[in-house]
């Protein structure tokens, strides 16, 4: 299987690696080290570049603004995005905004897409997904306790939820809510819109994660829906489709989240390198000469390699058997690419030596920010046990 990207993709790939360069990497110490609505007037100056050199929104279709790239084009962009914390952001394909836009384009109505999709694919709005929460097991989702129940042409939602990244400054949230209590487990939860600016929103803070609270778009809020009163019409999709709905943007996203842990990876791979071939341990010995420092490179260069290679045949077959059929690699690449990801920057980090450990180098940030990449979009674990129960089922056994 041929994976090279066309000639077409490739030079956009080109303008990005070198946009990267000249506005990205540059803007990342002053991301590190303020807050992010000081930051925004310099992030907005840089979104309008992107949106000039027409490469923004990526995913999404060109009647909606988007560049209209396919599946696998897509999961290209996203390692190169993928290289910096800003990188999806500042090209307006961001977690939770990007799996948002994916549903509302899918399951919206016309009224829902002009009031929500529309102006969050432009960048003028920001967006949360709230389905976890602090009293329940987010790895099986089909289970939790926020509740929406009908009251005349309303849904009235009560719950706490936790994690919902980006609420803060977000104008919406989709939240997963039980409607239908006595259906079958996964038939029971619905996905609604619910306006930030609803009465009985209530973001009661910002969690502190790795020693940062974050702030606007970088952050993981707790919620509260208390007696939170909306139209049924924003009811997304149909009712009791919740899970479903959120199984469909989970398949794609992970190629999405799997390719970004890619990029983070390359970056983190290259800083490695780079640190070993000037770093002198010894009056003209550098650190690149010793076989312990050159068997991390080895190792690393083949596993980004291999689960580079495993994500794109994952999102091969997702593109032409569907999410369904390509579960088990999903599954796959899952913790393959965290632990790739989790080893790749560990490395990089103990070459650096204490150099590692400070904020001047964007080593410390993937080291606090990526350890959740084993933890979200399900558990390493749930997968493992998923992907190892339906190999023993081929072999006559597994529960
Ligand atoms: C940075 C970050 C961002 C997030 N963003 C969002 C967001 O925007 N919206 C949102 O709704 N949620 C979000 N989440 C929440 C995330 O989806 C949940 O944390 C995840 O689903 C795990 O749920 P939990 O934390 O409740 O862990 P639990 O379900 O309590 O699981 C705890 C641990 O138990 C183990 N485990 C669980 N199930 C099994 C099993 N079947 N077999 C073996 N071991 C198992 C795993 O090691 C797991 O880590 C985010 C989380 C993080 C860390």
């Amino acid at each position: 299987m041929d994976f090279s990207p066309s000639e077409k993709t490739e030079a956009i790939l080109q303008m990005i690696r070198d946009f990267m360069k000249k506005e990205v990497y540059p803007a990342e110490r002053e991301f590190m080290h303020g807050t992010f609505s000081s930051l925004l007037p310099m992030l907005e100056k840089k979104r309008a570049k992107v949106k000039q050199m027409g490469l923004w929104a990526p995913q999404m279709p060109e009647e909606y603004g988007g560049m209209g790239l396919g599946f696998m084009d897509h999961a290209r962009v996203s390692e190169e995005l993928g290289r910096s914390p800003l990188g999806h952001y500042l090209f307006g394909c961001q977690a939770p905004d990007a799996g948002n836009m994916e549903i509302l384009h899918k399951y919206g109505t016309n009224t829902q897409k002009k009031v929500w999709l529309e102006p969050l694919v432009r960048g003028e709005i920001r967006s949360c997904f709230s389905m976890t929460e602090p009293e329940k097991p987010g790895s099986n989702p089909t289970w939790m306790e926020t509740a929406a129940v009908k009251d005349g042409n309303d849904y009235v939602i009560n719950g706490q939820k936790w994690f919902t990244s980006s609420a803060d400054g977000a104008k919406f949230a989709i939240v997963m809510a039980v409607t239908n209590p006595d259906a079958e487990s996964h038939l029971r939860a619905s996905q609604i819109i619910v306006p930030t600016d609803t009465p009985g929103f209530n973001l009661v803070r910002n969690i502190s994660v790795m020693g940062h609270k974050g702030e606007g778009w970088p952050s993981h809020a707790e919620v509260l829906y208390q007696s939170c009163r909306v139209p049924q019409s924003n009811l997304l999709g149909q009712e009791g489709m919740g899970f479903v709905i959120a199984q469909e943007r989970l398949g794609p996203g992970r190629i999405h989240h799997c390719m970004r842990w890619i990029g983070i990876a390359e970056r983190s791979f290259e800083l490695m390198c780079q640190r070993a071939v000037v770093r002198e341990i010894a009056p003209r010995k550098r650190l690149g000469t010793k076989q312990i420092v050159q068997a991390w490179i080895a190792e690393c260069r083949a596993e980004i390699n291999a689960a580079r290679l495993m994500v794109l045949d994952a999102a091969h077959k997702i593109d032409t058997l569907g999410v369904y059929e390509a579960r088990e690699e999903v599954s796959l690449i899952k913790f393959f690419c965290a632990d790739v990801l989790s080893k790749v920057i560990e490395r990089a980090i103990q070459v650096h030596g204490a150099l590692g450990v400070t904020d001047d180098t964007i080593l410390s940030f993937f080291y606090r920010h990526e350890r959740a990449a084993h933890i979200y979009d399900g558990p390493d674990e749930v997968h493992k046990v998923a992907v190892a129960r339906r190999i023993l089922r081929r072999f006559g056994g597994g529960t």
